[in-house]
């Protein structure tokens, strides 16, 4: 589609707007035409489209505590951005929250049964630890307690899985992610089902809070769209491979990846997932110095955080995270990229024994 820059719209004679736009942050065609693809993306009936995946966090999670007393169930594992969220702005001091561990179903049955919770909040495959949360489980679990669900899917994205499916309230989404898929825009997403009541007040955060998408990144993420599932099934198969070839490593603890037949996650992520998605992580043996080691050694594979474009990334997720992180010293990120595989695994291969010879 064309790319309209306009902030604004043109007023006919008679003051109404003939081509239905009036200013660029109320609505513009390129913003409306991503919000529609998304929408349709997830099986969803409305989508609202925000500046970037934390801008659509903290407005869906705004929208929910309004007027009300929230209490937020959130996983033990999940982006760190949502934990600097809760801890560094004052949206944390305006609902309660209880994490746990959402592999577990007596736990989150526990949880919800106890603590009374208004929305459970679920992310999956998940950052950094690669879990993986049976959508449809947790949400008959939080129906049942009367509490809504919101499933990040951004490391997902509808090509892999569609939680409104499984009976989700919303989806939210980093677009700047594999919907861009090439590390070259920043956008968030909310999505809704037919009948959501968070429409309104998502609209009214959008417009009025005005942490809107340009609409070049907008149009940007349309052109993304276009290749998403080729996208999609070509990062699993090459994480798949380099999953498999690492987990021969002696020098590699464990390789975080529900592909794998062992992995704790495998049977929900094949039950709920097409593909095993372009995420995996590294648990090297020798801790933070070696995994530090190892990311100064790659040459193909790019040290830098971030995930879901065409480049392989790597990073070390203590270092990024800082003192408060959870993720284990030894554990590197990696987001699998659309290079050939075989050069991926050998890059990372020679990283490692750089790393560990003394
Ligand atoms: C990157 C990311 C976000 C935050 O999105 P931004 O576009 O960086 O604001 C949220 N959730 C997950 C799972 C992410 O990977």
């Amino acid at each position: 589609m064309p790319l309209y820059t306009s902030t604004t719209f043109e007023r006919a004679a008679d003051g109404s707007f003939p081509k239905g736009f009036e200013y660029v942050r109320d609505a513009n065609p390129n913003r409306n035409a991503f919000e529609s693809c998304m929408a349709a993306l997830e099986g969803g009936c409305e989508a609202i489209a925000f500046s970037s995946g934390m801008a659509a966090i903290a407005a869906m999670m705004e929208a929910h505590v309004a007027g009300r007393c929230a209490r937020i169930v959130l996983p033990v594992d999940m982006y760190f951005g949502i934990r600097s969220l809760i801890t560094d702005t004052d949206l944390g001091q305006r609902f309660e929250f209880i994490t746990v561990d959402m592999t577990d179903l007596d736990q989150v049955r526990a949880v919800v049964s106890s603590g009374r919770p208004t929305l459970v909040w679920i992310e999956t495959p998940s950052n950094p630890l690669i879990n993986v949360v049976d959508i449809e489980a947790v949400t008959n679990l939080a129906h049942s307690a009367g509490a809504i669900v919101v499933v990040d899917n951004t490391w997902g994205t509808p090509a892999l899985q569609r939680p409104l499916a499984f009976g989700a309230d919303a989806v939210v989404h980093s677009a700047t992610k594999y919907i861009g898929g090439h590390s070259d825009l920043m956008l968030g997403v909310v999505v809704l089902p037919a009948g959501s009541n968070l429409g309104m007040p998502l609209r009214a955060i959008q417009k009025h809070k005005g942490s809107v998408p340009s609409p070049f990144d907008c149009w940007l993420a349309l052109r993304g769209i276009q290749t998403l599932s080729l996208r999609m099934k070509a990062h699993s198969a090459n994480a798949l491979a380099v999953a498999k070839a690492l987990s021969a490593a002696s020098e590699i603890e464990t390789v975080l990846y529900p592909g794998l037949p062992h992995d704790p996650g495998h049977g929900t992520a094949s039950r709920q997932m097409s593909a095993f998605g372009g995420m995996l992580s590294l648990i090297v043996c020798g801790g933070a110095k070696t995994a530090v080691r190892l990311t100064g050694a790659v040459k193909i594979v790019t040290r830098a955080t971030s995930l879901g474009g065409t480049h392989t990334l790597i990073e070390h997720r203590a270092s990024i995270e800082g003192p408060e992180t959870k993720a284990p010293p030894g554990l590197l990120r990696i987001s699998v990229g659309l290079e050939h595989p075989d050069d991926i695994i050998d890059d990372l291969r020679n990283a490692l024994d750089v790393a560990t010879a003394d």
